[in-house]
Order: structure tokens, then C-alpha cells, then sequence
């Protein structure tokens, strides 16, 4: 007997983080990746990419998400950051109203680049701000609709979501790739 029933495929999704500054990008990968908050925004500086490991359907997929590294801040988000990318997380931050009306820019970047069957989803981070919100859940909720995107409100800070929002964006991948191979 070989080895090649015990040796699974392997999966490595592309996954970027786009939406304006200060949305809380980089914190929702720190989450997400090692389960740390970064109050002061130092995170955006350095890394390019973490790679998470996620089971679904007991097969192991990696899960390789991109974070902007400041370049947004320029509007000189490079086309080699989009390159090969499967996914995507379209982040606002639900207290500051100009950052969900840049999303149908952000939007228009990624089917610039992207394929257009990419799983999507439309993140409102900092939800533990219900005090200072300026954009609705609805408002959220049937932006994403009419966009057929997924939609999550998110905290980083308390965690809320941060797991979910990630899987749901990863196993949709993976569904896709499926129906392609079938
Ligand atoms: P990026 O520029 O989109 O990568 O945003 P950062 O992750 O650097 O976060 C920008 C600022 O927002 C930082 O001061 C963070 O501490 C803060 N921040 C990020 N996520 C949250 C959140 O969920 N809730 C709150 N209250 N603040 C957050
Ligand atoms: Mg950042």
C-alpha cells in the first residue's frame, strides 16, 4: 500500500482585506490569525500576509490572507496584491460613514482585478461602538444584497464575528471550487 490515499489534497486560498484606513483591517487579520488587538495601529506596518490553517470537510485549507500594509492610505493599492486572489473582505467601520460609502470603490477595484465568482463579504468592523454608529445594520445588510455579498458586523476589539466572517468567506471558496470540479 502507498501512501497516496492517506496523503490529502491540499488547498491554499488567496484571501485580501480591502476598505479605506483605519477601518480596522489589520486588526481583524491579528484576530483572526493570532487572537491579539493592537490599540495602537502599528499592525499596518510590515506584514504582507498570515497563512490559517482551517478545517472544512475534514480537509485541511489554508487560508492565506492578504492585509494592504498601509497602501490604501496612498489609493495605490497594487495590482499584485489582488493577483490570484479567491476571496475577499470588504471592511467599513460602522462609526464612520465615509468609509461604507467608499465600498462601492473598493468594489470596483476588485472585479477590476478579480475574478468575479471570488467569495465576498461585506464586513461592518467595530460593532462595540453601538454609541457613535453612523451606519445602520439595514444599511449594511441591503448594500450587501443588492451586491450579493455576504454580510457580518465584526468587533476586533471584543472578537465578535472575527472567526465567523473569515470561515464563512473560506468555506464559500471551497463550495465554489467544488461545483467547479463537479
Ligand atoms: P487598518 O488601517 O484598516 O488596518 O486599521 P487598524 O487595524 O490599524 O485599526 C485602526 C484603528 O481602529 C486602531 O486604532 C484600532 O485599535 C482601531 N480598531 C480596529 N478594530 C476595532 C474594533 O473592532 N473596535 C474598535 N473600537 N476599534 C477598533
Ligand atoms: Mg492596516
Amino acid at each position: 500500500m502507498g501512501h497516496e490515499e492517506e496523503v490529502g489534497e491540499e488547498y491554499l486560498f488567496k484571501i485580501v482585506l480591502v476598505g479605506d484606513s483605519a477601518v480596522g483591517k489589520s486588526n481583524l487579520l491579528s484576530r483572526f490569525a493570532r487572537n491579539e488587538f493592537d490599540t495602537n495601529s502599528k499592525a499596518t506596518i510590515g506584514v504582507e500576509f498570515q497563512t490559517q490553517v482551517v478545517e472544512i470537510d475534514g480537509k485541511e485549507v489554508k487560508a492565506q490572507i492578504w492585509d494592504t500594509a498601509g497602501q490604501e492610505r496612498f489609493r495605490a493599492v497594487t495590482s499584485a496584491y489582488y493577483r490570484g486572489a479567491v476571496g475577499a473582505l470588504i471592511v467599513y467601520d460602522i462609526s464612520r460613514r465615509t468609509t461604507f460609502d467608499s465600498v462601492k470603490r473598493w468594489l470596483d477595484e476588485l472585479s477590476t482585478h478579480c475574478d468575479t465568482t471570488m467569495g465576498r463579504m461585506l464586513v461592518g468592523n467595530k460593532c462595540d461602538l453601538e454609541n457613535i454608529r453612523e451606519v445602520s445594520v439595514e444599511e449594511g445588510k441591503s448594500l450587501a444584497e443588492a451586491e450579493g455579498l455576504f454580510f457580518m458586523e465584526t468587533s476586533a476589539l471584543d472578537a465578535t464575528n472575527v472567526q465567523t466572517a473569515f470561515e464563512i468567506v473560506i468555506r464559500e471558496i471551497y463550495n465554489n471550487i467544488s461545483r467547479k470540479v463537479l
